[in-house]
């Protein structure tokens, strides 16, 4: 095996194509140490690789400042139509190595590390990720961006700069622990706080009538503190800007302890306001319905639009000149997209805002608001849809809810003219539910209150329409689109697998790296065997890294010529973790029977966190540890089988995993995945995958062809049928003797020889209570994977097969995806335009931020 080459080599390979120049290189070198000794205080004889990192991003931080100061100075010349992606995750990881690539200045700084004698790949290591999302929402809001700036679209990322990101996961003794991510510790190089924008916003409190209108009053304040994160679009001189806002006590925040002597009970009373931007929810679509999330949506949706409305009030061609602000003017300046319901109050905050503050009609700011904001969901599992208590909202929101009842009556009123005595069909569109404790339904304001409404998938956007929001899309058709998710190739290619990229790259140029329908030109290679070589010895390469990297953490020896078939994402029912294992179990009987049999031989590898209050999430990662112990040991079993639980899966992990890949495993029950996006990675870095028809596997496979990937299981519609007919798993257990033996040996202990009950709970579930079906896809799924090692035996085959899976994955780059949103629903074009470069200060920044 040839050993992988060096990331320095690779970058050197780059600036011999003409970018490390010996000028930009002494600048660098210069600005490092600049930076290491004024800006860390440290010298060389003391300072650490952690130092080292800061003193490197730094440098690449000032490249990016007059490239951020001007993209904005232009926006407010110019004032074209703003984006605001509103998003309570932002899913970032790490933005050194991605700053540098989309700069175009990645090649100097590893020459000019190198001269000091540094290995930038280990300074990379030292940045914490920025985790502040749970899974697929939150990554899709990051990709999002990086679009965004690489479309040259004058976009804003909007949300919580949370002091606690998604926690780290510790696998102790097979089972899940939560470390709390304490990301900020040693300070976030990248971000800039804004403290002269600090906006109040307001909690509790009444309303009052003031004979003209409504007044909120008696409210307690705290603030918004915000934090700028810079965008940098590749290598174009845009710099977009993400603004995360922290929670910060007034000054006389808890005054009355003051008066009352108390003053250091108020001081340290100060720290429970701030608490609201402390930790990000670990839900990954779960509701959980707790008071402080709540808070933090209002938050989050309040402070940005006070922002958005400032920003629009000064803008050059705003009516600021004019005595009163021409709102009409507003939607064709503003577009305000809500990644799913959690940012929805911003719907009833805009309307308070226009009607009580700026004194419109209700119809004219009702008008505004709907023309303003679009609505994306994510998820038809009723268990994630946000119901908001009335009494909590009354208690925090009274002004709110009085405005969600009356857009509520509004809405009734247009329901029953339509269908006139038609109660049932009122009381199932009503805002608000009536069975049992009051709730708002925060999907169909997010409806009311916008002009359009998307899945994220071609199916998911059927089943909306057909399904979760049939009523509302009988009552407004022209509202309803899909746009299928995407993933940017600049971190899921270009940054992630560098072999990959050259080759492809030396192949058919760079055009794909901003327009990725160009690897559609790789088809023509599909059966050239000195290509085929070429994608196999890169993923060969990247088989090794990763091999190196699990015998060094997990200490298991890993068969390089395996099927690394790899499922990571978040542990869920739906994402069906449990039949990959039941799959696992079944190969191990089958060795086991037939020790001196031919197998193709495996390592599984399964990756993912489980909100630290689902139970069985967190007994499913117990199960597929504790099977891995027994199988990784059992010497019968040897290298043909190997089952690696991956810890703390995050995009950084994602970022190493995902290009060694061979086998992408997306196996949701058909209907319960929205999108995915996982999937789309996979593809693009040359994996093969097996999958159900849900999400954007469907149209996966039908860009690659059927015969390009390995789709099993259960239809949409076999689903529905069953589920009508009535699933008994007990049909598919009695009837399948293998299946049966893997169920016992969950259920008997086999697993759990210390607790004979440890996995009773699961297979319970899987016999009695399965939401999911599993039983009823095992069988497809197991001849699947049979397909998959013969098929992989054939190694022409297999790589003739993943280049066609990379050629057909043009169409998931988000920058497909953010061009149909700007088409489809906010009325912007990409202007793909480079910025011209920017000469370091003039005198005095303009006014903008
Ligand atoms: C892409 C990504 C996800 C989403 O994966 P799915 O398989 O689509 O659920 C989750 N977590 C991380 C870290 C990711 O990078």
């Amino acid at each position: 095996m040839s050993k992988p080459q060096s990331d320095h080599e690779r970058r050197k390979q780059i600036s011999v194509r003409g970018i490390a120049e010996v000028g930009d290189v002494n600048e660098i070198k210069k600005t490092f140490n600049r930076h290491l000794h004024y800006t860390l205080v440290k010298d060389r004889n003391v300072a650490t690789t952690r130092d080292y990192y800061f003193a490197l991003a730094h440098t690449v931080k000032d490249h990016l400042v007059s490239r951020w100061i001007r993209t904005q100075q232009y926006y407010y010349e110019k004032d074209p139509k703003r984006v605001y992606y509103l998003s309570l995750e932002f899913y970032m990881g790490r933005s050194l190595t991605n700053t540098m690539i989309n700069l175009g200045i990645e090649s100097p700084c590893d020459e000019a590390l190198y001269q000091i004698g540094l290995d930038m790949e280990e300074l990379e290591d030292y940045e914490e990720d920025a985790g502040l999302g749970n899974g697929g929402l939150g990554r899709l809001a990051a990709c999002f961006l990086d679009s965004m700036a690489t479309l040259g679209m004058a976009a804003y990322g909007y949300g919580i700069r949370y002091e606690y990101g998604i926690f780290a996961q510790k696998i102790i003794n097979g089972e899940q622990q939560e470390e709390p991510d304490d990301w900020l510790r040693f300070g976030n190089p990248w971000e800039k706080a804004r403290p002269e924008y600090m906006i109040p916003i307001n909690f509790y409190g009444k309303v009052e009538e003031t004979g003209t209108g409504k007044k909120w009053v008696n409210t307690q304040v705290v603030f918004a503190l915000p934090y700028d994160n810079p965008i940098p679009g590749y290598q174009n001189n845009v710099v977009n800007t993400l603004r995360l806002w922290s929670a910060k006590s007034p000054i006389d925040f808890n005054l009355k302890f003051f008066n009352d002597g108390d003053y250091i009970q108020a001081v340290l009373d100060r720290n429970l306001a701030e608490n609201i931007s402390r930790v990000l929810y670990p839900n990954d679509n779960f509701f959980e319905g707790k008071e402080l999330r709540l808070k933090q949506e209002y938050f989050m949706c309040a402070a940005t639009l006070q922002d958005i409305i400032r920003r629009f009030k000064s803008s050059k061609f705003g009516s600021r000149d004019s005595v009163r602000t021409d709102f009409k003017l507003f939607p064709d300046k503003v577009a305000i997209q809500l990644n799913d319901t959690h940012p929805a109050m911003a719907i009833p905050e805009l309307m308070r805002i226009l009607v009580d503050l700026e004194s419109l009609s209700w119809d004219e700011a009702w008008d505004i608001t709907v023309k303003t904001c679009a609505y994306t969901n994510h998820t038809i599992l009723p268990e994630a849809l946000e119901r908001w208590s009335v009494t909590m909202l009354d208690n925090i929101l009274p002004r709110h809810l009085e405005i969600i009842y009356h857009i509520n009556h509004l809405h009734m009123q247009q329901v029953s003219q339509r269908w006139p005595d038609d109660m049932d069909r009122m009381r199932r569109m009503s805002l608000i539910e009536e069975d049992g404790e009051k709730k708002v339904n925060m999907a169909y304001l997010s409806i009311i209150g916008s002009h359009a409404v998307n899945g994220v998938a071609r199916i998911h956007s059927e089943i909306i329409k057909k399904d979760l929001f049939k009523d509302f899309y009988e009552l407004s058709p022209e509202k309803f689109q899909n746009k299928t998710n995407g993933i940017t190739p600049r971190r899921w290619l270009l940054l992630c697998n560098p072999g990959l990229n050259d080759l492809i790259s030396d192949k058919i140029g760079e055009k794909w790296i901003t327009h990725l329908d160009e690897l559609a030109q790789l088809k023509q290679f599909a059966k050239d065997a000195d290509f085929q070589q070429s994608v196999m010895k890169v993923k060969q390469e990247n088989k090794l890294k990763l091999a190196q990297y699990i015998e060094n953490y997990y200490n298991v020896k890993i068969n390089l010529s395996s099927i690394f078939d790899i499922q990571v994402k978040r542990i869920h029912e739906y994402k069906r973790q449990l039949m990959n294992c039941l799959h696992i179990i079944t190969m191990y009987n089958r060795i086991k029977k037939d020790p001196n049999g031919q197998f193709v031989p495996r390592t599984v590898m399964i990756g993912g966190k489980a909100a630290p209050g689902y139970h069985i999430a967190k007994k499913i990662i117990k199960l597929i540890c504790a099977v891995g112990n027994l199988i990784n040991n059992d010497p019968i079993v040897g290298d043909k089988l190997k089952v690696i639980f991956l810890e703390n899966y995050r995009v950084t992990l994602a970022e190493k995993i995902i290009p060694a890949a061979d086998l992408s495993e997306q196996i949701s029950t058909a209907g319960t995945e929205a999108s995915g996006t996982g999937n789309m990675k996979f593809q693009l870095n040359g994996a093969l995958t097996i999958g159900t028809l849900d999400g954007a596997n469907v149209e996966m496979a039908e860009e690659m062809g059927r015969e390009n990937i390995f789709i099993f299981g259960m239809t949409v519609e076999e689903v529905e049928e069953l589920s009508k007919k009535g699933y008994n798993a007990y049909d598919y257990y009695n009837k399948n003797e293998e299946l049966r033996q893997v169920i016992d040996q969950i259920q008997n202990g086999f697993f759990s020889p210390d607790n004979h009950d440890e996995f009773k709970d699961i297979a319970n579930i899987l016999l009695n209570h399965d939401r999911f079906y599993l039983l009823a896809d095992y069988e497809a799924y197991i001849e699947m994977q049979e397909k998959v090692n013969e098929t992989y035996q054939d190694s022409s085959k297999w790589l003739e097969m993943a280049i066609h899976n990379i050629a057909s994955s043009g169409k998931f780059s988000s920058d497909r995806t953010i061009t149909e949103y700007g088409k489809d629903i906010w009325d912007i074009e990409p202007t793909y335009e480079k910025l011209p470069e920017p000469h370091v200060p003039r005198e005095i920044a303009l006014k903008e931020n």
